[in-house]
Protein backbone atom coordinates (compact mmCIF):
# COMPACT_ATOMS: atom_id res chain seq x y z
CA UNK A 1 0.00 0.00 0.00
CA UNK A 2 1.25 3.68 -0.59
CA UNK A 3 0.29 4.70 2.33
CA UNK A 4 2.29 2.71 4.59
CA UNK A 5 5.54 3.33 2.40
CA UNK A 6 4.78 7.10 2.49
CA UNK A 7 4.20 6.47 6.86
CA UNK A 8 7.81 4.14 6.78
CA UNK A 9 9.46 7.39 4.88
CA UNK A 10 8.25 9.65 7.65
CA UNK A 11 9.38 7.52 10.19
CA UNK A 12 12.71 7.64 8.59
CA UNK A 13 13.54 10.67 8.73
CA UNK A 14 12.28 11.92 12.38
CA UNK A 15 14.95 9.55 13.88
CA UNK A 16 17.14 12.42 14.31
CA UNK A 17 21.34 12.50 14.43
CA UNK A 18 22.08 12.60 18.07
CA UNK A 19 23.97 16.16 19.06
CA UNK A 20 27.31 14.32 20.68
CA UNK A 21 30.15 15.87 20.59
CA UNK A 22 32.44 12.07 20.46
CA UNK A 23 35.98 11.66 22.07
CA UNK A 24 35.41 14.45 24.69
CA UNK A 25 36.66 13.58 27.81
CA UNK A 26 34.75 14.58 30.75
CA UNK A 27 36.64 16.85 33.78
CA UNK A 28 35.71 18.00 36.97
CA UNK A 29 34.97 21.06 38.18
CA UNK A 30 37.26 21.79 41.09
CA UNK A 31 34.22 23.78 42.94
CA UNK A 32 31.24 22.10 42.11
CA UNK A 33 32.76 18.28 41.35
CA UNK A 34 30.44 18.12 38.60
CA UNK A 35 31.57 16.08 35.40
CA UNK A 36 31.58 18.16 32.15
CA UNK A 37 32.78 18.26 28.62
CA UNK A 38 35.70 20.54 28.53
CA UNK A 39 33.75 22.65 26.19
CA UNK A 40 31.76 23.39 29.36
CA UNK A 41 34.46 24.20 31.25
CA UNK A 42 37.71 26.84 31.34
CA UNK A 43 41.14 25.49 32.36
CA UNK A 44 42.96 27.54 35.01
CA UNK A 45 46.57 27.16 34.57
CA UNK A 46 49.50 27.86 37.40
CA UNK A 47 52.65 29.80 35.94
CA UNK A 48 55.61 28.88 36.72
CA UNK A 49 55.72 31.76 39.27
CA UNK A 50 52.78 30.71 41.18
CA UNK A 51 50.56 32.93 39.35
CA UNK A 52 47.28 31.62 38.03
CA UNK A 53 46.12 32.23 34.23
CA UNK A 54 43.27 31.65 32.31
CA UNK A 55 43.91 29.24 29.26
CA UNK A 56 41.63 29.17 26.18
CA UNK A 57 43.48 26.98 24.19
CA UNK A 58 43.42 24.23 27.04
CA UNK A 59 46.64 23.11 25.69
CA UNK A 60 49.02 25.26 28.08
CA UNK A 61 51.84 23.62 30.11
CA UNK A 62 51.44 23.40 33.90
CA UNK A 63 49.32 22.00 36.35
CA UNK A 64 45.64 22.98 35.65
CA UNK A 65 42.45 22.88 36.93
CA UNK A 66 39.09 22.94 35.31
CA UNK A 67 36.07 25.19 36.47
CA UNK A 68 32.90 25.53 35.23
CA UNK A 69 31.32 28.52 32.93
CA UNK A 70 29.41 29.74 35.06
CA UNK A 71 29.11 32.69 36.99
CA UNK A 72 28.14 30.70 40.44
CA UNK A 73 31.46 28.52 40.22
CA UNK A 74 33.60 31.70 39.75
CA UNK A 75 32.41 33.20 42.15
CA UNK A 76 32.85 30.76 45.08
CA UNK A 77 36.04 30.20 43.79
CA UNK A 78 37.26 33.79 43.92
CA UNK A 79 35.96 33.27 47.73
CA UNK A 80 36.67 29.65 48.72
CA UNK A 81 40.29 28.25 48.35
CA UNK A 82 39.08 25.26 46.24
CA UNK A 83 40.64 27.01 42.98
CA UNK A 84 44.07 27.25 45.03
CA UNK A 85 44.19 23.67 46.57
CA UNK A 86 43.63 22.30 43.40
CA UNK A 87 46.47 24.26 41.74
CA UNK A 88 48.87 23.53 44.96
CA UNK A 89 48.89 19.59 45.50
CA UNK A 90 52.38 20.26 47.06
CA UNK A 91 53.05 23.96 49.23
CA UNK A 92 56.50 23.10 48.99
CA UNK A 93 56.35 23.89 45.44
CA UNK A 94 55.30 27.49 46.54
CA UNK A 95 52.28 29.38 46.59
CA UNK A 96 49.31 29.81 43.96
CA UNK A 97 47.72 33.63 44.03
CA UNK A 98 45.70 35.04 41.98
CA UNK A 99 45.47 38.78 40.90
CA UNK A 100 42.49 40.95 39.94
CA UNK A 101 43.39 40.98 36.12
CA UNK A 102 42.73 37.21 36.20
CA UNK A 103 39.58 37.44 38.17
CA UNK A 104 38.37 39.93 35.77
CA UNK A 105 39.47 37.46 32.49
CA UNK A 106 37.58 35.00 34.36
CA UNK A 107 34.57 36.98 35.22
CA UNK A 108 34.11 38.32 31.81
CA UNK A 109 34.56 34.91 30.18
CA UNK A 110 31.37 33.03 32.04
CA UNK A 111 29.44 36.13 31.94
CA UNK A 112 29.89 36.12 27.78
CA UNK A 113 28.80 32.36 27.75
CA UNK A 114 26.07 33.07 29.83
CA UNK A 115 24.17 35.06 27.03
CA UNK A 116 25.71 32.74 24.06
CA UNK A 117 24.51 29.91 25.86
CA UNK A 118 20.80 30.19 25.58
CA UNK A 119 19.82 27.86 23.02
CA UNK A 120 22.45 25.58 23.62
CA UNK A 121 22.65 21.72 24.78
ZN1 LIG B 1 31.30 24.08 38.81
Amino acid sequence: MNKDAATEKKNRRRANPKRRIIGERERMCVICRTLKGKSGLIRIVRQADGACAVDITGKAPGRGAYICRSPECVSAAKKGKSLFRALSPNEAKGKVFADAAFWDELTGLVQNNAESEEEGL
